[in-house]
């Protein structure tokens, strides 16, 4: 049998082995976060001996390496320190008549660990180049970023965020998924230098970026396209040059048609809220707006959305870049960054675009001047338009397309017929329905990960006040599991543990007139938590303090409707 398979199947057998009968404690490992350390470690390191071990499968996570005093180290990431595999792997190297190093073994970050157990690094090359930059090859440094993508796409991030400190000789890299910020223990200690070359490396394939190689020092935009694990992957690149050094996010945008656009109900979309929707979608002419914040997935919604028009319409698109495949669209990427050659290419492709006799157009985000002055461009010319923008609710979105920022004239946006419909939606975990617990078990249960505000609540008071704001006896609340279930914990992420996904909360209105909505995307997500669906506590966390509604609503009663000052734009 393959030595190889053996390793990944057989379960532990320490118990057969005399004076192996205690797990590897993994504070005992030594670490060697950079090249550095790698070239300064004493006995100093030979060769890796993956390959006479027959483990080369495993480089990316465990090499046996052979040290000058002919002891053998085991090589690791942080989170196979301990496992039931490098045991295994130990124990081989032991039974062929190796001695164990003092420490037996070692964590090294992702890129350092594959480019040792390949033997892209050796003593000689470390020696010559202490820092590294050459002996690791491009191929490591892609094959590394590559490993950071796979992980987001397995774990559905939504981003990644590979935040570099250029004094420290270690960067950290997060994900967000579900909605939050996260280190997993793989990638929390990545050596600063790698890091910088992994980036120069995969800034080679940007497309449509500003700069001709990845510059730690300036702000730089552009996206490129992955394949990870037989997906099409598009990232969307774009970094910030903080003091401390470049923080890049990575937006991942799965690109798959085949994959299909989740529907409007899928998403969380109320009936009434579709129904409304579908009837404004029917007449021709005037401008659907969605708003959120960054990330609430207004992109995807209104993709969506499109997707619902008849054969009948002819469907444009301008975004930079495109961020999902709409059936039936003609879609167009812009790159529309900081050299003015971009913007001169954006003004022709808008020009363009006004002679294709099109009738539905989405124009990708409005967030400036430019952007600004595209939208009354396509809007006056009487073809539906279709757009994002940022804006705290549907109410504000009127004064955020006014503000100095954007520059839309308020005689235009109160011209009858422009502004037909305005969305606001955010995004809120879903409870996972396995495992959810009774809000009677709230009292007990105050472990809601970061809320300091919550820690020290008297949770029965706290419930009286949201059942008589909402005059209901709030029977069918249901809070998060902490624990978690078979259903939906994932691996090494405890803060999702009690959760399955997200479902959108929205609010809509409809102009002139109204502003009278029905349902702030607030009471959408307490109309969710009456079917147990949502932790009213996330709510708390997405939109304000149940105390914080109570004295909105004194200040309400007492004065004039706060939505007057709208009146004047719409
Ligand atoms: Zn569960």
């Amino acid at each position: 049998m393959n030595a190889l398979l053996s390793l990944w199947r057989r379960p532990v057998r320490q118990a057969a082995l005399p004076g192996k009968l205690m797990r590897f404690d993994s504070a005992a490992a030594g670490t060697l976060s950079t090249a550095d350390d790698l070239a300064s470690m004493r006995p100093a390191f030979v060769r890796s001996l993956s390959r006479q071990f027959d483990v080369e499968l495993l480089a990316a996570r465990l090499s046996p390496v052979l040290l000058e005093d002919e002891s053998v180290a085991i090589f690791s990431l942080a989170e196979h320190v301990g496992s039931d595999q490098a045991d295994e792997l130990e124990r081989r190297v032991l039974a062929s008549g190796y001695r164990q190093s003092d420490p037996p073994r070692y964590i090294l970050a992702a890129p350092l660990l594959l480019a040792v157990a390949r033997n892209q690094i050796t003593p000689r090359s470390l020696a010559s180049n202490p820092t590294l930059r050459v002996a690791q090859s491009r191929t490591a440094l892609a094959e590394a970023f590559q490993d950071l993508l796979e992980w987001g796409l397995r774990h559905s991030a939504s981003d990644i965020h590979l935040n570099v400190h250029l004094n420290e000789p270690e960067s950290e890299v997060k994900y967000t998924v579900s909605g939050r910020y996260l280190a997993p223990d793989r990638f929390r200690r990545m050596p600063t230098s790698t890091l910088v070359d992994m980036l120069s490396v995969a800034w080679m394939d940007i497309r449509g970026g500003n700069g001709a190689v990845f510059d730690p020092h300036i702000e730089q935009q552009g996206s490129l396209v992955k394949q990870v694990d037989g997906q099409s992957l598009l990232l969307r690149w774009a970094s910030l040059a903080a003091d401390d050094g470049p923080s890049i996010c990575l937006r991942l945008l799965r690109r798959d048609a085949g994959a299909g656009l989740p529907g409007l109900q899928e998403l969380g979309y109320l009936a009434d809220q579709i129904a409304l929707l579908d009837r404004v979608m029917l007449s021709e002419g005037g401008v659907v707006v969605m708003a959120g914040t960054v990330g609430s997935g207004k992109s995807t919604s209104l993709a969506s959305l499109i997707s619902r028009l008849p054969a009948h319409r002819k469907i444009i698109t301008l975004e930079e870049p495109v961020e999902y495949l709409i059936p039936a669209a003609i879609q167009n990427s812009v790159a529309r960054n900081l050299n003015s050659a971009a913007h001169q290419s954006y003004a022709s492709k808008l020009r363009a675009l006004k002679r294709s006799a099109m009738t539905d157009v989405l124009l990708g985000e409005i967030r400036d001047v430019e952007t600004g002055q595209a939208f009354m461009d396509l809007a006056g010319s009487g073809v539906n338009v279709y757009t994002t923008i940022h804006a705290p609710s549907a109410a504000h979105i009127p004064l955020r397309l006014a503000s100095d920022f954007i520059g839309v004239s308020a005689d235009f946006l109160a011209t009858p017929g422009i502004l037909k419909l305005l969305v606001f939606q955010a995004l809120l975990p879903v409870l996972c329905q396995q495992c959810a617990l009774p809000v009677s078990c709230l009292p007990d249960q105050d472990r809601h990960p970061g809320n300091h505000f919550h820690s020290r609540h008297d949770w029965n008071v706290w419930l009286d006040l949201v059942r008589e704001l909402y005059g209901c006896g709030g029977e069918s609340w249901r809070i998060r599991n902490p624990d978690g279930c078979s259903a939906c914990r994932k691996e090494r992420l405890p803060d999702l543990n009690g959760y399955a996904g997200r479902t959108v909360v929205a609010e809509i209105i409809e102009p002139p007139g109204g502003l009278h909505q029905q349902r702030s995307a607030m009471d959408c997500a307490m109309h969710k938590a009456g079917s147990g669906l949502i932790d009213l506590r996330d709510i708390e966390i997405r939109f304000h303090a149940f105390e914080t509604q109570q004295a909105r609503r004194a200040l309400h009663q007492n004065n004039a409707e706060p939505a007057t000052r709208l009146r004047m734009v719409t």
